[in-house]
Formats: structure tokens, C-alpha cells, sequence
């Protein structure tokens, strides 16, 4: 039954310029019709069968694949299953994946500012901002409106459709002010630069994230870091639990949940996939979903912890990309309406390390002059890169295919027949196989 998800037939050098042109742009999925917005024409007959070997991950990939909303049922066996999936076969079912529930080519342009840094009362021992890290970072003041507003209107410019704000504070209590001013900010990136926002301000309030919604406040970014069972070993001072509170209390508002972790917190894989558990079976999956990779700062407990990590030769144990996207490629398939970000520590990747999260489902990233406390990519340097390979910037507002374009898509399989009967290198195939054609 897998087999025929993956059944992607496509025109052959044979087919007609006018059908090739007719099912130019048109991706077939289980026997549904989906444009796509790829300029390529694709000359492949027949790609699959790819999974007629696969062993056990069959099913849990398959109930992702099958899947026309998203699932909040997962178990860690069946996200393991999927995540322990041979990596090439992993990234192929992502991408279907990924192209069911996204525009395939477009990628969100995020910028994230710092509008309180530094002299945190939280022990996260990754973080710059925390007071009990000695990294020499000095305890600001929130910073101006006018100066958010004009550091939005720049990011704007550039090109970055969401506007996120960070505040280095544990909660919001007895925050009134700041949250004022932060509700100011919020309406007017919102009303008059028409960008989505999000602000992560540490632990708030039903009450507070009501004054938020009524300023426009697109979603509230909560971290939840990392796995439960790894997250006493970097964070005292916050429960897990209380983490996931706060999510509530967002999602029970109304606004949208980011909340993604960190990688490279010298946690295992099981620890990703218990993390992409916790994520996964939240009431509702959120609507971002940032994936960081550690930037270890000189004078946090962690880049100490990982100096000391190392194996038998004396190499320091880290982090491998694979496990990234690995990550990442299970998140695309239990969480399949999700923005995927690429986050903090992409500067640390290479372009076709950034390629392959792209093509593995990663939908956004951040960009701008800083990434908090970290480097950032460019706006230059990251539209020359994606237009080379030919994505396109996402709009404010869009994120995944909203029901009615998937509906429209469904409406669109009647069409598919239709020229599959009328070209013959497409009803040649298999009709056993109800073969989704990826046509030129
Ligand atoms: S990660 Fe956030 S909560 Fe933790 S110390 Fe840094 S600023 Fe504070």
C-alpha cells in the first residue's frame, strides 16, 4: 500500500511538448493532483518502490504519509521507528511530505531582535543572557519603540516577512509596562508593516497573552528545549512542566505556538525523538517549530560539559548533522502543517548542509544582522543562496496550504485523470498502483 505514495511517474522524453506542457508544474499524490510551484520538468517514468524493502518503519511513515491533518497521537515507538528510517528513504518521505503540506519552493525570511538582553534569572547553561553564566555580557535596558519600528521597517526592506522580539526575562510578572510597550510594538509590525510577530518573553500569563492577541500578536515562541529526560541536566530553575503550562496558556488564548529546542546539548537520539514527542503530542502541534544547533559560548557551563565530552581518542563527542536532519525530517512527517526554522547555528552550516534541511522540510529561517547573542546570516548573502536555488521568499500570512487549497488540490485529481487519459505515458503505468505522477 506504501508503494503507491511513493510511485512518482513522471513524463518521458517521449511525451509530447503539448503534454508535457498540459501536466507542466503538476505533482500527483496518492492519486490526487497537487501543483507545485517547481520549474522543473521532470523526465522520470517511474521513481519508487524505494520503501518495497523497507522493514518495520513502513507503517509508522506510512500512517504519517496517510495522514490529511495532523496526528497528536504519536507514540515514541512509532516517532523512533520513523526516525531510525533508512536516512535516503527518510529524506524522500519527508519531502513528499513536505510538498502534500507546503509550498515546496517558498521559504520564510525571519529576523529576530533582542529588545531586552541580558541579566536572566534563569540557569539555562547554553545561554549568553543568563546571570549565572560568566560570559561578560552586560544586563541591558528594553530597548525604545522607535527603535524596534525602525529595525522592523529594515528587516521589512530586506526582505523578512516575520518579525520576532526576544526579551531575556523569566515571566512577565509585575511586567506591566513592558508589556505595554511590547503590545505598541507588536501592533504596529503587525498593522502598519503587515509582518507576522512573535515575541518569547519567558513565562505569561493568560491575562498578559490577551493583551498580546489584542495587539495583533501572531504567535508566542516557548521553547521546550530539548527531551524531558534531558532537560534537568540544562535547566534548574524552570520545570519542563511549567514549560508546557505556558504553551497552553498560549494555545488556550488563541495565538500560535512557536516551540522548537536545541541541538547539541550533548543529548542522545533517543533524547530527539522524546523531544519531538513532547512536540508532537501537544492538543495542537505548533504552528513554528524552530530547530537550533548549539552555539556553544565561551563561558557557559555547556561549552565546558562539551570540551569535557569526548571519546576515546580524545576527540570532543558532537553533534553530527545527520542527527539534524534526521530531526528535522521526522518532524516534517508527524508535524506536517508545521514552519519548520532553521534557527540559531545555521551560520555554522554549510550551503548544501542548509540545501539538505530545505529539501528535508525546513521551510524558514533567520535572518538579519544578529541572532540574539549569536551571528546570523545576512539578508544578502541568504537571497543570493536561495535564489541560486531557485526558492522563493514566503509572504506574511501564508504558512502551510490552508484546508481549502488541499481541498482545491482534491478537486484538482478529477483533472489529473483526465489527462492521464489522454497521455499516453501516463495511463501506460501500473493502474494497480494508482501511481502519483510528478509530470513535466
Ligand atoms: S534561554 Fe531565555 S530563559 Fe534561559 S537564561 Fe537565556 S534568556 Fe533566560
Amino acid at each position: 500500500m506504501l508503494r503507491r505514495f511513493y510511485s512518482i511517474a513522471a513524463s518521458t522524453g517521449t511525451t509530447s511538448a503539448r503534454n508535457a506542457n498540459q501536466l507542466n508544474n503538476k505533482l500527483f499524490l496518492n492519486n490526487k493532483t497537487k501543483l507545485v510551484d517547481s520549474k522543473i520538468n521532470f523526465n522520470i517514468q517511474t521513481v519508487s518502490q524505494s520503501f518495497q524493502n523497507s522493514n518495520d518503519s513502513r507503517k509508522s511513515i506510512e500512517i504519517a504519509l496517510d495522514a490529511e491533518d495532523p496526528i497528536n497521537t504519536w507514540t515514541k515507538e512509532q516517532i523512533k521507528e520513523i526516525y531510525d528510517t533508512p536516512l535516503h528513504d527518510l529524506i524522500f518521505a519527508a519531502q513528499i511530505q513536505h510538498r502534500k503540506f507546503h509550498k515546496p519552493s517558498e521559504i520564510q525570511f525571519c529576523t529576530l531582535l533582542s529588545i531586552k538582553t541580558g541579566g536572566c534569572t534563569e540557569d539555562c547553561k547554553y545561554c549568553a543572557q543568563s546571570s549565572k553564566n560568566p560570559t561578560g555580557l552586560k544586563a541591558e535596558k528594553m530597548i525604545d519603540i522607535e527603535t524596534v519600528k525602525e529595525k522592523a521597517r529594515m528587516a521589512k526592506d530586506r526582505g523578512s516577512t516575520r518579525f520576532c522580539m526576544g526579551a531575556a526575562w523569566r515571566d512577565m510578572t509585575g511586567r506591566k509596562s513592558g508589556l505595554r510597550k511590547i503590545g505598541e510594538m507588536v501592533k504596529y509590525i503587525n498593522e502598519d508593516l503587515k509582518m507576522e510577530t512573535c515575541v518569547t518573553l519567558g513565562m505569561i500569563s493568560k491575562e498578559q497573552l490577551s493583551h498580546l492577541k489584542e495587539s495583533g500578536l501572531t504567535a508566542y515562541n516557548h521553547n521546550v528545549d530539548t527531551s524531558r529526560e534531558h532537560y534537568p541536566k540544562i535547566i534548574t530553575t524552570r520545570k519542563y512542566d511549567e514549560r508546557l503550562e505556558t504553551i497552553k496558556n498560549v494555545q488556550d488564548t488563541g495565538i500560535k505556538v512557536c516551540s522548537g529546542g536545541i541541538l547539541g546539548l550533548g543529548e542522545t537520539e533517543h533524547d530527539h525523538v522524546s523531544f519531538l514527542y513532547t512536540l508532537a503530542t501537544l492538543e495542537h502541534h505548533p504552528e513554528s517549530l524552530p530547530i537550533n544547533r548549539l552555539v556553544a559560548i565561551k563561558g557557559t557551563p555547556i561549552e565546558k560539559e562539551l570540551a569535557e565530552n569526548v571519546d576515546a581518542n580524545g576527540k570532543m563527542k558532537k553533534l553530527k548533522f545527520e542527527s539534524i536532519i534526521k530531526t528535522i525530517a521526522t518532524a516534517r512527517l508527524i508535524m506536517p502543517k508545521s514552519i519548520i526554522r532553521l534557527a540559531a547555528g545555521r551560520y555554522t552550516m554549510k550551503e548544501s548542509e542548509q540545501l539538505l534541511a530545505f529539501m528535508t522540510g525546513c521551510n524558514a529561517i533567520f535572518t538579519g544582522e544578529k541572532m540574539l547573542t549569536t551571528m546570523c546570516n545576512g539578508w544578502d548573502e541568504d537571497t543570493e543562496m536561495l535564489a541560486k536555488w531557485g526558492f522563493k521568499p514566503m509572504e506574511s500570512f501564508t504558512g502551510s496550504l490552508i484546508d481549502s487549497e488541499r481541498e482545491a488540490q482534491t478537486e484538482t485529481a478529477g483533472g489529473g485523470a483526465a489527462e492521464s487519459a489522454a497521455n499516453p505515458d501516463v495511463s501506460r503505468q501500473d493502474p494497480e498502483m494508482k501511481q502519483d505522477t510528478l509530470a513535466a
